[in-house]
């Protein structure tokens, strides 16, 4: 099969040929029908996260039809959506409370297994979700990470129909929570830098679009922050009101600013990271965008343009998640 392949010492993917895997016992083989483009892939192809598996076939939002390995819930022929969490080891404390975002043993799909950058992939059948097959596959494929890590984001936050909802940073993961947030008929403000993402923003419906460094007008019952930076964590906790929440969607955060504690955070005002996504927020969330009818707008790529990809995510240049249709 053709991959789009990262070794640690190469300055780009290389596209190649590689065996097809093999299915074996407690796996589904797809044949990959398109893959999205997270930030994350971006962080693994620059080394800023460290290098685990060398080569690596990156790629965890993947979309394919189960080839081989089927199961009662992925019948031959079916779709089937894979994400981060390839798999867990579902016997520590934290997979036994169904808290497998927290497991200490994961797998990790494009990172400590190979991922969907290829025409085919070897996926864990417990962790692969079925997927309408109505829906253009490319539509699918970013909801497997920005748009579950999202959905998260707003249930760790304590989100409730009808609140009023900070987002802070306005990337893929952002313009589809805001779908959510405006079915469950929420008032959703958004602070990001870019004159791109605002006008994103208003045409999603967003009450008000304002700056980075600007702030809502109201005072929010729930911010979700997006940005990597502490200094836009307190930004969102100074735009809260008294019990409310900021939840941040950032794997990295670069030094947190000291903030003043009774002017910010008493009034039993919460910080909560969110930490990856369970099998049931993939459900849940996976469910809600088919009822929403949730179709991003996409750029797609084919396999061979995987590094153009890439540069695509790292430099914002497609207006919407990007996709590789292998
Ligand atoms: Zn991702
Ligand atoms: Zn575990």
């Amino acid at each position: 099969m053709k991959a789009a392949v990262l070794r640690a010492a190469a300055p780009a993917l290389s596209i190649e040929e590689v065996e097809r895997p093999q299915v074996v016992p407690g796996y589904t083989l797809l044949r990959v029908l398109a893959c999205g483009v997270c930030r994350t892939d971006l962080h693994i192809f620059e080394h800023d996260l460290p290098t685990v598996r060398d080569p690596l076939i990156p790629g965890h939002q993947i979309v394919g039809e189960v080839v081989d390995g089927a199961t009662a819930e992925l019948p031959l022929g079916s779709r089937a959506g894979v994400s981060w969490i390839g798999g867990a080891d579902l016997t520590c404390p934290f997979c036994l409370r169904g808290e497998e975002n927290l497991c200490d043993a994961p797998t990790l799909t494009g990172y400590t297994v190979n991922g969907g950058y290829a025409e085919f992939a070897l996926v864990r059948s417990d962790f692969a979700f079925p997927l309408p097959s109505s829906v253009e596959p490319k539509y699918l494929a970013p909801l497997l990470c920005a748009g579950i890590i999202g959905f998260r984001s707003l249930r760790v936050a304590g989100t409730r129909p009808g609140e009023r909802v900070g987002l802070f940073g306005f990337g893929a993961s952002a313009s589809l929570a805001i779908q959510v947030l405006r079915h469950w008929g929420c008032e959703v403000y958004v602070a990001t830098r870019g004159d791109q993402h605002r006008a994103q923003a208003r045409e999603a419906g967003a009450q008000w679009v304002g700056a980075e460094d600007e702030r809502p007008p109201v005072a929010l019952d729930r911010a979700v922050t997006f940005a990597p930076s502490g200094q836009v964590v307190v930004a969102a906790l100074s735009s809260l009101r008294k019990g409310g929440v900021v939840a941040i969607n950032a794997i990295h955060l670069d030094e947190m600013p000291a903030f003043d504690y009774d002017k910010l955070l008493w009034g039993e005002r919460q910080i909560r990271s969110v930490t990856n996504m369970t099998r049931q927020d993939a459900r849940d969330f996976l469910a809600l965008a088919h009822e929403i009818g949730i179709r991003p707008h996409v750029r797609t790529f084919p396999l061979a343009q995987a590094n153009e990809a890439l540069q695509a995510v790292k430099h914002e240049t497609a207006d919407g998640p990007c996709v590789i249709l292998p």
